[in-house]
């Protein structure tokens, strides 16, 4: 099959938008974009100034009281045009992700499809937003509530998908009449500039979106300003829980906070085998590993030696003939890594796995890549068997194509294992029986929860995040969740004499 056109053809230097306006950052720190598979240089991205965030959320603050006295339904058309422009540049808009993630190409179609989703579902902003109402609370008095934007919102963006992620939030914010600025991350944010200019295109009055590019400190700003309401974070616990989530208590704003996760996919020995597998293939090793839904850890249930073999067989005949490549050539199945830290984190990970004893009965550290690509990011399915939940590779987020095989006799005993993980984002069961199925639902400790699904992405009108250390804050991103985050209640009690 061919290999697509590259839509980036020279090095681009990323400003940031800002009311509206395409704006030069004065910064002297800026960082190269490369692209995954090639290690070349794809964009300069500035780490923007204190003064420059300062004017994305001036503009912000500024274009807030017209946005939130447009109605409800003037906002949705916005959102309606913006729709159009992305279906109409969603080959490109896909093929942008690839270039600078590394992703396949249909793997990048389907974020783009998935992004779409979140602006559909929020064009139905005057019914999702509709308050409720009760007469006569005493005689003569009736109550009700409303709901009302709150002003400027920030979103914190991660890597792994570039284009989708900020779109959990941003189209939902711009809905309920809030203004947005988006901090793309610094690895990948030329999908956040393409939108940007759909979105400049579509008609949004400037200020109401903005992009300011940089890293942690500009991240930081945002999370100490004033003038922020909430902030919406999408990344590693480390960096959520430890500092941007403290941020937002400290400056009192409200917060969503999804992060990390070790997913667990638990077969039993029901399970429908020929279904199950390629499920599990695209969990473990989709997106190169690098979903904060991927399978983690298999799990394998039963004291049938036979059955334990099969799906293990059948697990890594099916990985190792995985075909590692360039993203854009359209017969490639796994893309590379994000980045060399990425690749080498994933190896060190390995490393750390065959020092504590685990058996790697598929090595993919020195992949056959197809073409002619330098070997600095690809990585091939790895699988270690024998894993344990002390174990570094059993317990810690790798985000990357490695896969722990894990063996349990019971149902019980799977659902502990996966509940003593300090995460809870996804976890899945496959399986033929009902009782079994519901048993899982109701004792794991997950915010997404598949039954026979190994990627439990919930659609944009369903909220999306996890539990225990997968998530921080109350409200999820998505939905009628993100509906509710970006605005407030007021309640009106009226007597009229
Ligand atoms: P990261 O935490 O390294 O970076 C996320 C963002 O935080 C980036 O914009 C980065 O510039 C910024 N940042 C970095 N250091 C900071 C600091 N000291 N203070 C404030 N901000 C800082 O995460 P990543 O590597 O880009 O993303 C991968 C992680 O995201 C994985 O752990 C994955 O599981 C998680 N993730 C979670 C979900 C979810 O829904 N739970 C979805 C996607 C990704």
């Amino acid at each position: 099959m061919a290999i697509l056109e590259e839509p980036i053809k020279e090095v681009l230097e990323l400003k940031n938008y800002i009311n509206g306006e395409w704006v030069e950052s004065k910064s002297d720190q800026v960082l190269d974009t490369m692209n995954p598979d090639t290690q070349e240089p794809l964009a300069k991205v500035p780490m923007s100034t204190r003064d420059e965030v300062n004017a994305a959320v001036a503009a912000a603050k500024e274009a807030f009281p017209e946005w939130r006295q447009t109605t409800p339904l003037a906002r949705a058309r916005c959102l309606f045009r913006l729709k159009e422009l992305l279906e109409e540049n969603f080959e490109e808009l896909s093929r942008v992700q690839t270039q600078e993630h590394g992703k396949t190409i249909d793997e990048s179609r389907g974020e783009t499809r998935r992004g779409i989703e979140m602006v559909e579902v929020a064009t139905g902003i005057p019914s999702l937003m509709m308050g409720y109402n009760l007469e006569d609370i005493a005689s003569g008095i009736d109550e009700y509530v409303i709901y009302q934007p709150l002003g400027v919102f920030a979103h914190i963006a991660p890597f792994n998908f570039p284009f989708m992620v900020p779109l959990w939030f941003s189209p939902f914010a711009m809905a309920t009449g809030n203004t947005f600025v988006v901090k793309p991350s610094p690895r990948d944010p030329i999908s956040q500039a393409k939108l940007a200019e759909l979105i400049d295109e579509a008609g949004f009055p400037p200020g109401v979106y903005n992009v300011v590019n940089g890293g942690a400190d500009a991240a930081l700003m945002l999370c100490e300003h004033p003038d922020i309401k909430g902030v919406t974070f999408v990344g590693t616990t480390k960096i959520g829980k430890e500092i941007v989530y403290k941020k937002c208590g400290e400056h009192g704003k409200r917060a969503i906070i999804q992060t990390s996760a070790k997913n667990f996919l638990v077969v039993m020995p029901d399970a429908n085998i020929e279904a199950t597998i390629p499920a599990l293939m695209t969990s473990f090793f989709g997106n190169t590993g690098q979903r904060c839904l991927s399978g983690a850890n298999l799990v394998i249930v039963g004291k049938d030696d036979a059955f334990y073999k099969k799906v293990l067989a059948a697990f890594v005949d099916t990985a190792s003939k995985i075909r590692v490549g360039y993203g854009l050539d359209e017969s490639t199945q796994m893309g590379p890594m994000q980045s060399v830290d990425g690749k080498e984190r994933a190896l060190g990970y390995i490393e750390k796995g065959l020092e504590e004893g685990a058996n790697l009965i598929l090595d993919g550290r020195r992949p056959k890549i197809m073409g002619d690509y330098p070997d600095t990011c690809f990585l091939g399915p790895s699988v270690f068997e024998g894993v344990t939940p002390e174990m570094t590779i059993g317990r810690e987020e790798i985000f990357g194509p490695v896969a722990s095989v894990m063996r349990v006799e019971s149902l019980d005993e799977a659902i502990k294992l996966a509940n003593s993980s300090k995460y809870g984002n996804a976890d899945s069961i496959f399986t033929a029986s009902g009782k079994t199925a519901r048993e899982f639902q109701y004792r794991i400790e997950s915010g997404n929860v598949g039954i026979n699904i190994g990627i439990v992405a919930p659609m944009a009108f369903f909220p999306f995040g996890g539990m225990k250390d997968s998530f921080f804050g109350v409200l999820h991103g998505q939905g009628r969740d993100a509906v509710r985050f970006f605005t407030e209640s007021k309640v009106v009690i009226q007597r009229w004499l």
